[in-house]
């Protein structure tokens, strides 16, 4: 029997096994919307949700190729609208601070959830999904530090002839712009230190 308070889903509880459930009907997290599905694909890949290829907790609803509607959106989501169409994929969001990330690489993201696998798809009336980059600013921060030798034979064998030391600390404002302040301990062979203090910014690469 299906009430007001629950919807349908199909979920994977064991290897190869496949049951029709009732899930309780909540508004969505912050960051996420509620989507109406209308039609999920069945995709090979969905076997691995099934069959446990890839590392998982069952239960869980596969599904990763979704189209619904937005029925409902949670706090903090921008730029989305209840009844907006929209499709769901594979790659379930990504993290905004890893090296891909970083790069602009969002999909090759080492710390995306994979939608149907580490969350919910679309083997469902319903889908919970996230729209926007984790923003945990603690983990925006990194450490910079670096230990040259330069020389001035070109085939890098000779003896060094200045080394340098740089510590500080970069702040990632997004994936691709970086504000850097970090102090330079430089000892060219017989001269003064050339020590500096560095604030730098680097966008858009
Ligand atoms: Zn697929
Ligand atoms: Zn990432």
């Amino acid at each position: 029997m299906k009430s007001a308070s629950t919807y349908r889903a199909v979920q994977a509880v064991s290897k190869g096994k496949l049951e029709l459930t009732e899930k309780p009907l909540v508004d969505p997290p912050a960051g996420h919307v509620r989507i109406r599905v209308e039609a999920c694909g069945v995709c090979h890949s969905d076997s691995a949700t099934v069959e446990g290829i890839l590392p998982i907790a069952w239960p869980r609803v596969p599904g990763h190729e979704a189209v619904g509607r937005i029925e409902v959106i949670g706090n903090g989501v921008e730029g989305w609208k209840v009844g907006q169409r929209v499709g769901v994929g594979f790659l379930g969001g990504s993290c905004g601070y890893c090296d891909y990330c970083r790069d602009g690489d969002l999909v090759n993201c080492t710390n995306q959830g994979y939608t149907g696998v580490q969350q919910d798809g679309g083997y469902a009336e319903l889908a919970y999904r996230p729209t926007k980059l984790d923003n945990d600013s603690l983990r925006n921060l990194e450490m910079i530090f670096r230990w040259d030798h330069l020389s001035r034979d070109p085939s890098g064998l000779g003896d060094p002839e200045e080394t340098r030391w740089t510590l500080g600390l970069n702040y990632w404002l997004s994936p691709s712009t970086v504000l850097k302040v970090a102090y330079e301990w430089d000892q060219p062979n017989g001269e003064p230190n050339r020590n500096a203090l560095l604030i730098q910014t680097a966008m858009g690469f």
